[in-house]
Formats: structure tokens, sequence, C-alpha cells
């Protein structure tokens, strides 16, 4: 019942409707392969009830906002770019 709590979009900010198919992103350390290759991984998964309060999941709304965060995750390692960058190169 509590389902569709308020969820928005972790790309494009858009609210989640109930009869929205979204999606969970999450970012994950994982060992490295060599020396020098980034410690993450990029997980899609169809919505979970459950899994989307966990903290750290990103929500997507859909194919087009997947599209976004998986380039997101493969420029900068990190779906929210926008903040966590910007104050990083001064
Ligand atoms: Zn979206």
């Amino acid at each position: 019942m509590a389902w569709d709590e308020s969820f928005s979009c972790d790309i494009c900010r858009t609210t989640k409707l109930a009869t929205n198919h979204w999606w969970l992103v999450t970012l994950g350390d994982v060992l490295c392969f060599e020396e020098g290759q980034p410690a993450r991984h990029f997980t899609l998964v169809p919505w979970d009830a459950g899994a989307s309060r966990n903290e750290g999941v990103f929500h997507v709304c859909g194919e087009s906002c997947a599209t976004k965060a998986l380039e997101r995750f493969m420029s900068s390692g990190s779906l929210t770019q926008e903040v966590s960058r910007a104050s990083a190169r001064v």
C-alpha cells in the first residue's frame, strides 16, 4: 500500500505515478580486476517496492533516464555529477 509513496526520478526529477514502470539503479564497490580499474559497478533492476527505499538506491523513470544514468556513471562514476563534480575542479 505504501509502495507509491512520493518518489522522484533521480535523473529528470519527474514524480512517480502508480502506473509508471520504473527502475532502480545501484552503484557498488567491487574488487578490482586490475589495478587502476574503477572499483564500481552499475546495476539496473526493475522497480522493487522494498528495495526502492534503501539508502543509495537511485530511482529512474524509464529507458531514457536509465540510459542517462549509465552515461553519467561511465563518464563520472557517479549519478550525481552536477552536484559532486562541480566543486572538485577549483
Ligand atoms: Zn526520469
